[in-house]
Formats: C-alpha cells, structure tokens, sequence
C-alpha cells in the first residue's frame, strides 16, 4: 500500500533542497541549477528504490518506468515538476511526483504486476520561473515546443538556449523528447489545489473535471494629457479614469459567469506625473475559464464594454494579445475511474476546476488526462507558507494508487 509516513518524509527531504536558511524565504528550485540538480539526483534514487527504471529524454524529463505485462499497450503516465518559483513551497509539484513514485513503489511492495507499463515522469521547468517560460518538458514531449523561449534570458543574460547546452541537452534535439498521440493511454497529476475550494467543502481531495485557460492581453488607452489644475473636467480625455469604470466592468463581468476568472494585475501610467492628466494607461488582462465558449462570451462583452466607454470618453484601444491557451476538458472516463476509486477508498471528494494551468494541459494534446488536487491551507501556493497536511497528501496518493488500477483495468 501507499506508505503515509514514507511519502510525507519525501516531501519533506525534497523539501529541504533550494531552501533558504531563513525560513521566510521558502525554497527557490530554478531549471539548470545545482539546485535542480541535486533534486533530480534524489529524486532518481527513489525511483530506483520503488523499482523504476530511470532514464532522462532530450528535454531533460526525468522519467521512471515499470514494463506491464503487456509493453504493446499504451502507457500509463503519471507525473508532474520539481522545479519551483522564486520562494516557493514544499507542494507544488513535489507532490504530484512524489505521489507517483508512491504509487510505482506501492506496486512493486505488493508485487502487482500492471497490464500497461507505467510512467513516472518528473517535468523539466514547469513554472518557468528562471527564464519567464513554461512548461518546456511537456512541450517538447507533446510536440508543442515554443522555439522563441529558446531565446529568454535569465536575471543574469543567460538564454534558456545557453542554459540547455551548458546542462548538457541538444537544444535542437529537444523534439526527440515527443510522444506520438495514441502512444499514452492516460496521464495523471497529483498537484494541489492551490485554491480554496476543497477548504472550503471540507474535503482533503478533489477530482479535476476542467484546467481554465488562461488568455492575456495587454490594453492599451490613450487620451490627452493636459495640465491638472487647467483642464476642466469636461474638457479631459483621461484614460487613466476610463480605466478604472472599466476595471469595475470586468470584475462584474467575470462574477456573473460561474466558472470565469479576470484579472488585472499589471498597470502602467504614463506620463505619471501627480499634476498631469495622463496621456497612455495600460495593464494586463488575465481571461480564463474551463469552458471556451464561456471564456470567449466575457471576452466579448469586456470589448464592448470597453469600446463603449472609449468612445464616449473620446479615446482610443488597443489590444495586444500576449499569450493563450484553450482550456482543457479531463477525460470523462478518467474522472469517473477516479471518482469510483474515490468511492472504493472511502475518500469523499467532489469536482472542480482547475484555475492554473499545469503539464496536463500540454499532455491533453496527446493524451486523455485527469487530475487529482489536493487540498491547500487557506489556497495558498507559490509561497513559502503553502501548505497541505501528511494526511491530505496521503489521501491524494492512495487516490491515485486505487485510480491507476482501475484504468489499469479499464483500458484494455
Ligand atoms: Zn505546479
């Protein structure tokens, strides 16, 4: 079975690599850091010790595997990342992989032998947070490889492009890290929530039905800038004031859709002058929702909205589309393995979204996917603080463990 106390002393060894002495500054685990380096090298060791054949693919993915007894099928593939943002948390991530190699060691301790070969992989720069990319292993592993992140630098002027060759990668093989579609029967994450719904449901696991995607803008508005002691306020073009009625609009405009997230998180004010109408506001839009149509329905009346109050306060828009992803349904039948597992184990649980994009978004291009969350104190994550508890954790593991046998035997 699932071990709750091994399982808990691994988030917690793991833990410890990247950590700052003090305690507030949480552990910071960057892609192609001595860091990462030790992280992987533990984490390679428990995968040996659950049994796992270990090897690493031209992304640098750090993957483990158990052949079934039928190697013909499809894999089983269950992973997540280990590398984390600037002072970060024990959780996120760590868990997903760690849960994984659980399960693996679980089924070499009692001797169960998979119809499918499974897994275990350990993503290569989830978050990104080095070279402000995303998710380079998943891409490359998906075919969905980004070539101008090749290009980003790091605080130091380091490409990722440089970083990759000094690490020992090809970055030009990185291709050869892909899957063909087909050739993964399901793909399963443990992560934590990161949110605060299972906390508030009183439940220490969930089931994913949906990862919201994120599209952003930046929108620009521009006025005239004009003396503030000397323009009467009917004679203004203030962008900076059509901004906030329109800031007002798109939270309203999220909140009457039930799954639909916006977020305005970046704003710049030019010229900025305490005595100066300004001339140019912009800031950052984040649109997402699990569901496209619903996510495009808000998209469409925050422009209207917007084009409205332009209009009438005499000013112009423009809109810079930054990035975009579709939102991803989990497989139907995976989820309903997981919640008939769920049943089995005795874990209460529920549905719900996931807010934050994740490796499983890329693996759904090749992939059925499902997605077990796992509950955060007070949400938090991305912070020194995040949190989930040894019983949480253990929950969310035995839920894969139970899940992983019944795809096991469904999939066939
Ligand atoms: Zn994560």
């Amino acid at each position: 079975m699932v071990n709750k106390e091994r399982l808990w002393n691994h988030i917690m060894e793991l833990g410890k690599i990247g950590e700052s002495t003090d305690k507030k500054k949480g552990l910071t685990r960057l892609v192609f850091t001595p860091e990462e380096d030790i992280a992987k090298n533990l984490v390679k060791s428990y995968m040996v010790d659950a049994g796992l054949t270990v090897m690493e693919d031209a992304a640098g993915n750090l993957i483990g595997k158990r052949i079934g007894k039928n190697p013909d099928l499809p894999v089983i593939m269950l992973g997540s990342h280990i590398d984390t943002v600037f002072r970060g948390g024990k959780f996120d991530g760590a868990l997903g992989v760690l849960s994984a190699i659980e399960v693996a060691r679980a089924l070499k301790e009692k001797d169960i032998k998979l119809s499918h070969t499974l897994e275990v992989v350990s993503f290569t720069d989830e978050e990104g947070a080095r070279f402000s990319t995303g998710m380079l292993g998943s891409q490359a592993m998906t075919g969905n490889l980004d070539r101008d992140m090749l290009e980003r630098k790091d605080d130091q002027g380091i490409t990722l492009k440089e970083a990759l060759t000094d690490a020992g990668y090809d970055p030009d093989k990185l291709t050869d890290a892909q899957r063909s579609k087909g050739s993964i029967a399901a793909y399963l994450e443990v992560h934590i929530e990161q949110g605060k719904v299972l906390e508030k449901s009183d439940l220490s696991v969930g089931v994913v039905s949906g990862i919201a995607g994120p599209r952003w803008f930046r929108i620009t508005l521009r006025g005239e800038s004009g003396h503030a002691g000397s323009t009467p306020m009917d004679l203004r073009r203030d962008p900076m004031a059509a901004a906030a009625e329109i800031l007002t609009h798109i939270e309203a405009i999220a909140g009457e859709q039930r799954n639909t997230v916006a977020t305005v998180g970046q704003f710049t004010v030019e010229p900025g002058g305490i005595n100066i109408i300004p001339e140019k506001v912009s800031f950052s839009l984040d649109l997402r929702d699990e569901d496209l149509e619903n996510r495009r329905i808000a998209e469409e009346k925050i422009k209207e909205t917007i084009a409205e109050i332009v209009d009438r306060r005499g000013l112009e828009v423009d809109y810079q589309l930054l990035h975009n992803l579709d939102p991803v349904k989990c497989d139907p039948v995976l989820v309903k393995l997981a919640l008939e597992a769920s049943k089995k184990r005795e874990i209460p649980t529920t549905t719900l979204v996931s807010g934050a994009g994740h490796d499983s978004l890329n693996l759904a291009g090749i992939a059925p996917i499902a997605m077990i969350f796992v509950r955060s104190r007070k949400g938090l994550s991305h912070r020194p603080d995040e949190w989930s508890t040894k019983d949480d954790c253990y929950d969310g593991a035995r839920l894969l463990y139970e899940t992983v046998l019944n795809v096991d035997r469904e999939l066939q």
